[in-house]
């Protein structure tokens, strides 16, 4: 059997990291298996919808390198064949027009809470036939629900969950209008696009008992199910925009990469034996549904950094400064040249070291790429004051007399010069440096800025802070 998975959004504006975990877990079982992702929108929410929010989801997708087999199907598009399945269902006499108005609908569900029952529709037109049926109302087609037992369902996560079968009501499979619902367009699709496993959140559980309804009376093959627990934020509430970022396309902008993503994606609700760092090769080997988590898990920022921090400095230093030039842009509105290029590229083992995220990275190394005289953020201009000026008058001319100009020649005219005029205290006359040559009082090695900035750069800098 090939396995079959699918990732069906609803198109929201953006990726929830809740939504990504799922694309990632049903990804990762397919490509595991040898089977097949596929791609669902679910956009039957016609008021609401719109193309751009579909487009976010296959760019958020796409960022998290996670691809899918065959074209993107829209549930929109499909809804034809759901009202079909809908009329074959009351053909069969398993499903039934009902023709309550909304007050009528009302009152039911009135009466139903004052009784304390668990569903307010009372039935009455599932033995009731058109002939009854009142003028001008259009009706809407119920599926007959079982009216008595229980229902237990196998989850590969949650064990055998079982549902008495009064909690279930004859639901709406067609509206009146004649557009399938979402209950009944789920199944359907998944059965159309045959699908063997239905990796989700935990919050379909209940859906999964009203379609297994669908499932009985088209006598179709029920999917595998993994109900996946919930993304609880730090605090154990709903994970949510209130706990910080809770989209991915946030964290892809805070300058997180997308394999830390994914990595801290995984350990949300999965893991092996006690293993943090996991590479998509080693996942590809190891994920299954037995070790998902019967517990909610809890989103912790922290370790996310960390993660991002590890995978910073395994990346690739072209490709790091492939994906961080359009943020030097968007954060400083400057754009390195070839030599700047070249310069933060000769840093990058440095910045690598120190960067939690991108943003950090490109932050400590955009002095690389800026032209004298430039601005001056508050700390390094109060480091430019007049006690740093004659530090930088002495290095001025000392620099100037130096053979060569190496990391350590740099250091040692600092230190020689912290030693007479500063008592020896090497951060006095580091940090007014520091300020001149980049203008922060953040970055690398100031020496091995220097050094990279070269002589006559280096230069430039420190009379522009004298000018
Ligand atoms: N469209 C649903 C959602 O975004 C998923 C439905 C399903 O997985 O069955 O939550």
């Amino acid at each position: 059997m090939t396995i079959i998975t699918r990732f069906p959004p609803s198109p929201t504006g953006f990726m929830h990291i809740g939504t990504a975990r799922t694309a990632l877990f049903n990804w990762l079982y397919a490509r595991r298996h040898g089977g097949k992702m596929l791609f669902r929108i679910e956009d039957t929410d016609r008021a609401r919808h719109n193309e751009e929010a579909v487009v976010a989801l296959i760019n958020a997708m796409k960022w998290l390198d996670l691809d899918w087999d065959g074209e993107i199907v829209s549930q929109y598009e499909q809804r034809n064949r759901h009202a079909e399945v809908a009329l074959e269902l009351l053909d069969k006499g398993l499903a039934y027009r009902c023709y309550c108005s909304q007050e009528e609908l009302e009152e039911m569900r009135v009466k139903a809470k004052a009784d304390g029952k668990p569903t307010f529709y009372d039935r009455r037109w599932r033995n009731k036939g058109a002939e009854d049926a009142p003028e001008g109302v259009e009706p809407v087609i119920r599926i007959k629900a079982p009216l008595e037992g229980a229902t237990t369902l196998h989850d590969e996560v949650q064990g055998d969950v079982t549902v008495q079968n009064e909690q279930l009501d004859d639901f709406v499979i067609l509206r009146a209008d004649g557009t399938p619902t979402y209950m009944l367009s789920v199944v359907v699709d998944d059965h159309d696009m045959g699908v063997t496993h239905v990796i989700r959140g935990d919050d379909h559980l209940n859906n999964a008992f009203r379609q297994n309804v669908i499932y009985e009376a088209m006598e179709w093959d029920k999917p595998v199910y993994a109900h996946l627990p919930l993304i609880l934020g730090p605090d154990g509430a709903k994970m949510s925009k209130r706990h910080g970022a809770a989209s991915v396309e946030e964290y892809r902008d805070m300058g997180y990469l997308p394999e830390a993503m994914r990595n801290y994606l995984l350990r949300l609700g999965w893991s092996h034996g006690d293993d943090e760092i996991i590479s998509m090769a080693q996942a590809l080997e190891w994920f299954d549904l037995e070790h998902i988590g019967k517990a909610a898990a809890r989103f912790d920022f922290a370790k996310l950094e960390s993660l991002n921090a590890h995978y910073i400095k395994e990346c690739d230093n072209q490709r790091l400064l492939e994906s961080t030039l359009p943020l030097y842009k968007i954060r400083h509105g400057i754009e390195p040249d070839s030599a700047a290029q070249e310069r933060i590229m000769q840093s990058a083992d440095e910045l690598k070291s120190r960067a939690k995220t991108l943003i950090q990275f490109v932050d400590e190394s955009v002095f690389y790429a800026r032209v004298s005289p430039f601005e001056y953020d508050e700390k390094a201009a109060a480091l430019l004051d007049q006690d740093g000026k004659d530090i930088l008058k002495i290095l001025l001319d000392a620099f100037e007399a130096l053979p060569s100009f190496t990391a350590d020649d740099i250091q040692n005219v600092c230190k020689a010069v912290a030693q007479e005029h500063k008592d020896g205290k090497l951060g006095k006359v580091a940090m007014p440096l520091r300020a001149a040559l980049t203008g922060t009082t953040v970055s690398p090695s100031v020496f091995h800025a220097a050094e990279i900035l070269g002589r006559d750069e280096s230069l430039a800098r420190v009379r522009a802070a004298l000018a």
